[in-house]
């Protein structure tokens, strides 16, 4: 089992670790900082270097509990020390957009009562499907209003590392429907906007909503009689940061 650094500080852009095993242009550690995607959010990407080479990471996935670093070229053999670099530039993007959706999310479902069912992002770029009958440009202005004054607010962003039966007795999970999640999984990452919104997560956040940025709500259109998406974009650089 590759340990999985970004679960416990998002803000790691480098790390060392030894390779344990590979597989073609694949090599899977003992740790990393990587992010694999899900959620949502997609992969980092970045550089390894060890003794005698480098390479590019191309793209990284999660099987069976080792992430896999798929390289530009031939990978170092298994024991190798290595050196891991993160796109810190792509990873805060994908950070700040990631947090900017669960605003989203809070904001909605607090003023509508309105369940998320899907979503998806980009570096910067957003899109998030709720459980709306109608949706109307006077509600967008109005969503994009409040999920601006609650980034303001500095909210801290926490992230908790909870026993399955103890996070099945906070109500709030129960609307992220975390009741799905299968029952071997014995720990549920959570991450809170405190005071707004808390649900059942594994990606990356930044760790206080102003660090976000300004967000636009950029388009809206119906998938459906009860789905609605809402685009947004995010700013490239944080006012004030
Ligand atoms: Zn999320």
């Amino acid at each position: 089992m590759t340990e999985e650094l970004y679960q416990t500080d998002s803000y790691l852009l480098e790390f060392d670790a030894a390779v344990t095993a590979t597989d073609g242009q694949a090599v899977t550690f003992d740790r990393t900082a990587f992010y694999p995607g899900g959620g949502g959010q997609p992969h980092d990407l970045g550089t390894l270097a060890w003794a005698g080479g480098a390479a590019q990471v191309v793209q990284v996935k999660k099987q069976a509990g080792e992430i896999w670093h798929t390289l530009s070229g031939d990978p170092p053999a298994p024991g190798t020390k290595v050196h891991g670099v993160l796109d810190w530039g792509r990873r805060y993007r994908l950070m700040r957009t990631h947090t900017a959706l669960h605003v989203l999310c809070g904001v909605v479902y607090r003023d509508y009562g309105a369940l998320v069912t899907g979503g998806n992002m980009e570096p910067l770029q957003g899109r998030m499907d709720f459980e709306f009958e109608t949706m109307r440009k006077e509600l967008v202005v109005e969503i994009e209003a409040n999920v601006n004054a609650e980034i303001d607010k500095d909210h801290p962003v926490r992230v908790a590392i909870l026993p399955r039966e103890e996070a099945f007795q906070i109500p709030d999970l129960i609307r992220t429907k975390i009741n799905l999640l299968p029952p071997q999984i014995a720990k549920v990452r959570t991450v809170e906007i405190v005071g707004l919104d808390l649900q059942a997560d594994g990606g990356t956040h930044v760790a206080n909503s102003r660090e976000v940025g300004h967000v636009r709500v950029v388009d809206y259109h119906s998938k459906g009689a009860i789905n609605k998406r809402i685009y947004i974009e995010l700013d490239s650089k944080v006012e004030g940061r």
